[in-house]
């Protein structure tokens, strides 16, 4: 039994960066930039009023409140380019700048005097001071043409694609999704949710839940089948996948009389990296190399290690495929002691809140047993205590990890 660190070492030396492509930037969400985003366009595209008011020309020197003008114009948003070179010329919320004006009195501070036939001001008189360039935005003052404004590893997400839709990027490159297969193991699991339990059965809830989280995780799910405990048919299922994908199974690793995965593994002339490492839960957890080249993990059946499994060892490996630094942790007191008797590294269902103070804490919630799914509706994270550990005082600082490796620690109060 090797220790988790150690495993981790294993697996990412085996980890191979992908290569990139290029897709629609409407299609990018939770994707990873390959190459940087420059904007070849300024935004704002063009000098416009940031109010519903008038344009005027102060020529740098304020104007003083009383001053009366002529309105001789009016730009809406959308209007092209026209010139002024005095007087007022009505503007509405991101309306072009008439050239040679500078500056922008909203409506609320000016007295019409006058109108038009059409009902339009024609004289108007500022009901307070007007300084250069105010309620202008400038163009380029968001983005300035020719700025790099993301680099490689940043997620696409959707102010990420709201950048890129506000100056014009059409594609961007990022990096091809990891490729996941997963197959579960255990006759008695039952797919189909319409499906009613016979005596023995369970529904299988490890391959939707692993298929939700790779989506999360910007892997692509390739293939899920259900094999029962047959050893045939988990090698017909690994013979059937494409190639260059990672293969996750569940169940089968432990140390039961139909745990066929190490076996599985040997006849198909598989490199074992390890198995079992001091972790709880998902200690029997195997990883592999194929002859093919594929990464293997084998985890183990109880949803808590499947998910342990997935958090730990998949999703560290996923990140660098996709060319992404490793995480950092985020260290937070406990709310109450915790103690435990086993020399393991345990991944504990978390919550992180903040206390009446505003300060951030983590709770262990109660139900840790691997069989339990439903305390996961009341994690927001995962606490981590190390093997060596055995009693922690309230207020220790513990390792905190976000429920995904693309996800912020999410803070409840
Ligand atoms: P195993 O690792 O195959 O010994 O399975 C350990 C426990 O997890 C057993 O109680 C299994 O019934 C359960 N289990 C295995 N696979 C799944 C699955 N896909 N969904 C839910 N529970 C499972
Ligand atoms: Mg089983």
């Amino acid at each position: 039994m090797i220790d988790y660190d150690d495993a981790l070492r294993r697996l990412l030396d085996a980890a191979k960066p992908l290569p990139s492509e290029r897709i629609d930037a409407a299609d990018a969400i939770g994707r990873i930039l390959a190459a940087p985003l420059t904007s070849a366009e300024s935004l704002p595209p063009f000098d416009n009023s940031a109010m519903d008011g008038f344009a005027l020309r102060t020529a740098g020197e304020p104007i003083a409140a009383g001053t009366e003008f002529d309105v001789q114009g009016g730009r809406a948003a959308g209007d092209g380019a026209a010139q002024a070179t005095s007087g007022a010329w009505e503007i509405m919320t991101g309306a072009r700048m008439p050239d040679g004006l500078d500056a922008i009195v909203p409506i609320e501070q000016v007295d019409v005097l006058d109108t038009d036939a059409d009902g339009r001001p024609s004289r108007i008189r500022l009901t307070a001071a007007v300084t250069h360039a105010q309620h202008l935005r400038r163009a380029g003052e968001d983005i300035a043409a020719a700025t790099t404004f993301a680099s490689p590893g940043a997620l696409i997400d959707p102010a990420m694609r709201m950048l890129c839709a506000s100056v014009g990027i059409a594609t961007v490159d990022v990096v091809r999704r990891p490729r996941v297969a997963l197959i579960n193991t255990g006759r008695e699991l039952v797919d189909d949710p319409r499906q009613p339990l016979d005596a023995g059965q369970i529904r299988n809830s490890n391959g939707p839940f692993l298929a939700a989280r790779l989506q999360a995780a910007s892997a692509d799910v390739v293939g899920a089948r259900t094999v029962g405990d047959d050893i045939d048919a988990f090698l017909e299922a690994i013979a059937s996948l494409p190639p260059h994908v990672v293969i996750l199974s569940t169940g089968a690793v432990s140390m039961g009389r139909f745990d066929f995965v190490p076996e599985a593994l040997a006849r198909l002339g598989a490199t074992t990296l390890f198995h079992k490492v001091r972790i709880r839960p998902g200690k029997p957890i195997l990883a592999a190399t194929l002859p093919s080249g594929a990464l293997f993990f084998g985890l183990p059946g109880n949803p808590a290690s499947t998910a342990v499994g997935l958090r730990f060892f998949v999703e560290p490996v996923l990140r660098a495929m996709l060319g992404l630094p490793p995480e950092v942790a985020t260290f937070l007191p406990l709310r109450a002691a915790y103690t435990k008797r086993v020399p393991l590294r345990m991944h504990l269902k978390a919550r992180v809140a903040l206390d009446a103070d505003a300060r951030a804490g983590v709770e262990v919630l109660g139900g840790q047993e691997s069989f339990r799914i439903r305390p996961l509706l009341d994690a927001n994270a995962w606490a981590v205590v190390e093997p060596d550990v055995d009693v922690l005082d309230a207020g220790a600082r513990v390792r905190v990890m976000s429920r995904g490796h693309l996800e912020p620690l999410s803070v409840t109060s």
